[in-house]
């Protein structure tokens, strides 16, 4: 693979900023990366275990002399972040982001951009529900969607750049309008996230079914609802308050198919439950066709020893 960017900065250095790190220098994407965190802890982990050529204590020093700056903090960051990279930023330099909602992280960065330089915002659809500098890896992005959402008058080569880049990665780019972007999100991500906070708060509450219970026999079901209820509070309060209204919109449908699966339920309709769960299972068929799973059970985990 060749270099595509002289250097790359990451601004925040979580699980999708080390992914990228680890990648970039797996395909040799960039000359040098510079990174920055903000809290002293992060900068010294990344340190110690080698994330960024160079990880720099103020955000001038990381993004100075940039070609492409990548921030990789949480939605409602994005702003003040942008405000302070933007006196440092070279002339033609690239900024994109990978944050999980595309039209208001569009609003917050874009009016502190420098005329010459290049926003283009992206969204890589991988992760995990660890966070923090030591849960990146090289190969979360590899078969993975990655997103870019360029704007009016997007300068060509710069797009074209960013999408080898990502590509680099091991990632499918599509581009996407942002509020399509948003939408999408809102079925595909953001909502199953808020039912699986929900159904373990529910089972939280439930004191019938003692708190040793509902782990002990956390079997499938539960237990995956448990994982991605375990992922970064912060990055899902930001996503939920920025996404709000395709949220909003996805949970009304939502709730009104809840509803009309209770009224199954309730007067035994099983010939309604069994085609809905037909349908359902296709779409299950569908993913694993694309190839964005694996139809090994249990999602290929090893059995239990
Ligand atoms: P993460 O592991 O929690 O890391 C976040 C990083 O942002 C940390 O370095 C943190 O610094 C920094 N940060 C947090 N609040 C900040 C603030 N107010 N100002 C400056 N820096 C701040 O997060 P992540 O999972 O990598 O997510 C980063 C972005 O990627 C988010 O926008 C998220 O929506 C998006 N994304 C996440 C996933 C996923 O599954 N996790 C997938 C796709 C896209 P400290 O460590 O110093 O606190």
């Amino acid at each position: 693979m060749t270099q595509i960017y002289d250097k790359v900065a990451l601004v925040g250095l979580g699980l999708i900023a080390s992914s990228m790190f680890w990648g970039i220098k797996r395909a040799g994407l960039a000359g040098h990366v510079s990174g920055y965190a903000r809290s002293p802890e992060t900068r010294q982990t990344a340190r110690d275990i080698g994330l960024c050529d160079t990880v720099c204590d103020t955000l001038g020093d990381a993004v100075q002399d940039a070609d492409l700056v990548v921030l990789c903090v949480p939605v409602g960051a994005m702003d003040d972040v942008a405000r302070d990279i933007a006196p440092f930023l070279k002339s033609n330099a690239t900024v994109s982001d990978v944050g999980s909602v595309k039209r208001a992280v569009i609003d917050a960065v874009q009016p502190h951009m420098p005329p010459d330089v290049h926003f283009i915002p992206a969204h890589p659809l991988a992760g995990t529900e660890q966070s923090g500098p030591t849960s990146g890896f090289a190969e979360l992005f590899d078969n993975r969607f990655c997103l870019i959402v360029p704007l009016e008058n997007t300068d060509p080569a710069a797009l074209h750049r960013l999408k080898k880049l990502w590509q680099g990665l091991g990632s499918m780019v599509e581009t996407m309008d942002p509020d399509h972007h948003d939408l999408v999100l809102a079925v595909t991500s953001h909502t199953p996230h808020l039912i699986a906070y929900t159904m373990v708060g529910v089972a939280d509450d439930l004191r019938r079914v003692t708190d040793s219970e509902v782990i002990k026999y956390s079997a499938a079901g539960f237990r995956d609802f448990t994982r991605i209820a375990a992922s970064d509070p912060v990055m899902w309060r930001d996503v939920f308050l920025t996404n709000k209204d395709a949220t909003l919109e996805i949970l009304g449908r939502f709730t009104e198919e809840l509803f009309a699966l209770q009224r199954a339920i309730r007067t035994g309709d099983g010939q309604a439950l069994h085609d809905y769960f037909t349908h359902t299972r296709a779409i299950r068929r569908g993913i694993i066709e694309a190839g964005q799973d694996t139809d090994a059970p249990n999602f290929g985990r090893a059995p239990k020893k």
